[in-house]
């Protein structure tokens, strides 16, 4: 049975905590954005306060060494030991490896914090074999994948075995089955529970998937189609309002005839773009794409660049941010909605020159929450827009999720979700 943190009695008992410090770092192994640390932070103090003393793992980068003793010092969460002491306000000790751990959880008092050593050290948390020749045969394939998740089986339990409850509040990782995210959890039946972290982003979800006021519309931009085809396909289900901008709508301006120059496109992506039009029109969708583009003669910021019509780019010149026409028609549409979710930039925002129309949707995402709509932004690079320019605190929910916010907005069930939450 799911617990909850507010309620559960830690005091005397040891919580191992899955969080997702994967924050990045420099050459010097200083780190350069410690976003996902403070976002734990909530969650492992509250654990702390109410007597528990804290097990922490997480992950680091994505270290490829098959042995685990000669764990690449590059992805070594040794780097993070201090910061995390400085914002948990205890010294928190460090385990060099994550399954020599034993007597140092043992030793853990109330109120006292142990950080394991990157558990990707060990190909047995994401279950996945290393070292395997290249040309190694189907045959030797299978069999190395079924050694690691044997083996796998004796890592889960041995983690397992350092605690009494099981805290998962890595979202950044819980589109994944890996051993800390979703398998522990089975070893903790009536023990496990979400930090305060998973819940926001769960409350957050389900607040546009399951619960929302309408009209309901999502943004969805950036490069790919199919990237985003899934998305598109579940939103269909779900909006009143599509709105499709960036890269990815130059699939469905050519899919329909227009002429789009040098705009990014994916030809054999057309009939899937046709077939979400038709699918709008049957379910009542209201699909609104680009009607003008910012064009430029090259990928480059200090390009030339023309306001065109959608379906007449010219040769040479490719799309690179929305118009204002087009933001025109987009505004009307978020400001009269009550739930807005946002996917994906809808220009090459990285290039100053092309950052206007995403910025206007951010704009735009502000003004609508301030206004009293539901506004979460998610999964892919918009997340990074938002943040840098400004407007993370103007909307109701950026999610701390690239991949995991994707899959739960493609209707995905997420296995470090259901673990916690099947009984
Ligand atoms: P995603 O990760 O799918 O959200 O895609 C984000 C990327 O889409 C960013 O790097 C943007 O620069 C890119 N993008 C957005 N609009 C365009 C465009 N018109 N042409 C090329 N790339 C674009």
């Amino acid at each position: 049975m799911q617990q909850h943190i507010d309620t559960y009695d830690f005091s005397g008992k040891k919580a191992i905590v899955r969080v997702d410090f994967n924050v990045p770092l420099n050459e010097n192994f200083e780190i350069t954005d410690d976003t996902r640390i403070r976002r734990a932070v909530p969650t492992l103090k509250k654990i702390l306060s109410k007597g528990g003393a804290l097990i922490i793992m997480s992950h680091l980068g994505r270290p490829k060494n098959a042995d685990p003793k000669k764990g690449d010092p590059k992805f070594s969460l040794k780097h993070i030991v201090d910061h995390v002491s400085e914002c948990l306000g205890v010294p928190v000790k460090f385990a060099s490896d994550c399954m020599e751990a034993d007597q140092a959880a043992k030793a853990l008092k109330p109120g006292e914090a142990l950080l394991l050593e990157n558990l990707r050290y060990y190909a047995e948390e994401e279950g996945k074999p290393r070292g395997l020749a290249e040309d190694a045969t189907e045959e030797e394939t299978k069999a190395a994948k079924a050694k690691v998740k044997e083996s796998q089986k004796e890592f889960v339990k041995h983690l397992a075995s350092y605690a009494d409850c099981y805290v998962n509040d890595a979202f950044g990782t819980a589109h994944r089955a890996h051993a800390s995210t979703a398998l522990i959890a089975k070893y903790f039946p009536n023990d496990k529970m979400f930090g305060y972290l998973m819940e926001a982003e769960i409350k957050a979800i389900n607040n546009v998937l399951n619960n929302a006021q309408h009209p309901f519309t999502a943004i969805i931009g950036g490069s790919k189609v199919s990237s985003k085809l899934a998305v598109l396909k579940n939103m269909l289900n779900k909006v009143d309002n599509l709105i499709i901008g960036g890269g990815m709508g130059y699939t469905f301006i050519k899919a329909q005839g227009g002429h789009i120059g040098n705009s990014l496109h994916e030809d054999e992506l057309m009939p899937d773009a046709l077939e979400i039009l038709k699918e709008a029109k049957e379910k009542g969708v209201n699909v609104s794409l680009s009607v003008a583009t910012v064009a430029a003669d090259r990928f480059e910021n200090d390009a030339d660049t023309k306001v065109v019509d959608i379906k007449e780019i010219p040769d040479g010149w490719e799309g690179m941010d929305a118009s204002p026409a087009s933001l025109e028609n987009w505004r009307k549409i978020i400001m009269s909605s009550k739930t807005i979710l946002w996917n994906g930039p809808v220009g090459v925002f990285e290039m100053p020159n092309f950052a206007k129309g995403t910025l206007q949707i951010a704009q735009d995402l502000a003004d609508a929450t301030a206004q009293g709509a539901y506004t979460l932004v998610g999964g892919g690079d918009s997340v990074a827009a938002v943040t840098k320019m400004g407007f993370a605190d103007k909307v109701s929910y950026v999610s701390t999720g690239g991949g995991a916010m994707l899959e739960a907005i493609e209707g995905k069930v997420l296995p470090g979700i259901a673990a916690i939450e099947e009984d």
